[in-house]
């Protein structure tokens, strides 16, 4: 581990999804791997958070930033999109409409964030009994789409850390 080479870049990384898709709640659980049902910080939203990840013995570093209240569709702007190296789009397993939702959400992806930005898919609250999304629903949109694709659960971690080493991988293939 001493000589695990330390990347200077930090890459932006961006989750963004309807309000209630649990953006907030797959960040925290992501970063202290704790679910807090409703806490504060899961209803503002907290900024961005550094993390350092090792990828095949090299280390990659993210900078991960969440959405408060930008969600409303379209204020999610290109400043916002702009210097983004990879995002996390969510939609909610229990919701139909966030589902829906996200090709109007790879709409504004395509209009302004970077061609080669590295999309990852992600229908979460997968631990749900309330499901109303099939994972097929979810893995057909992402080989329409050509984005990786996978089911998360901000509440039991499942898939969570392999969600974001996924994308740290393709971060360090890419350069
Ligand atoms: P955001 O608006 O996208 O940031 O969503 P939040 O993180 O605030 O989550 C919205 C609600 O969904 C909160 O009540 C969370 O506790 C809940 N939630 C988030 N992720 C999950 C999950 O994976 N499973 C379940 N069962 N609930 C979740
Ligand atoms: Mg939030």
């Amino acid at each position: 581990a001493a000589d695990v080479s330390v990347e200077e870049i930090l890459h932006k990384t961006i989750l963004v999804g309807d309000s209630g898709v649990g953006k907030t709640s797959l960040l925290v659980q992501f970063d202290t791997g704790t679910f807090h049902p409703s806490s504060f910080a899961a209803t503002v939203g907290i900024g961005f958070t550094n993390k350092v990840l090792v990828v095949d013995g090299a280390k990659v570093k993210l900078q991960i930033w969440d959405t408060a209240g930008q969600e409303r569709f379209r204020s999610v702007t290109h400043a916002y999109y702009r210097d983004a190296h990879a995002l996390f789009l969510l939609y909610d397993v229990t919701n139909r409409k966030s589902f829906d939702n996200t090709r109007a959400w790879l709409a504004e992806i395509n209009e302004y964030a970077h061609r080669d930005v590295i999309i990852m898919l992600l229908g979460n609250k997968c631990d749900s009994e309330d499901r109303v999304v099939n994972r097929e629903d979810g893995e057909r949109l992402g080989r329409e789409y050509k984005v990786n694709f996978m089911e998360t659960s901000a509440k039991t971690g499942l898939n969570v850390d392999v969600a974001f080493t996924e994308v740290a991988r393709a971060l360090r293939d890419k350069r």
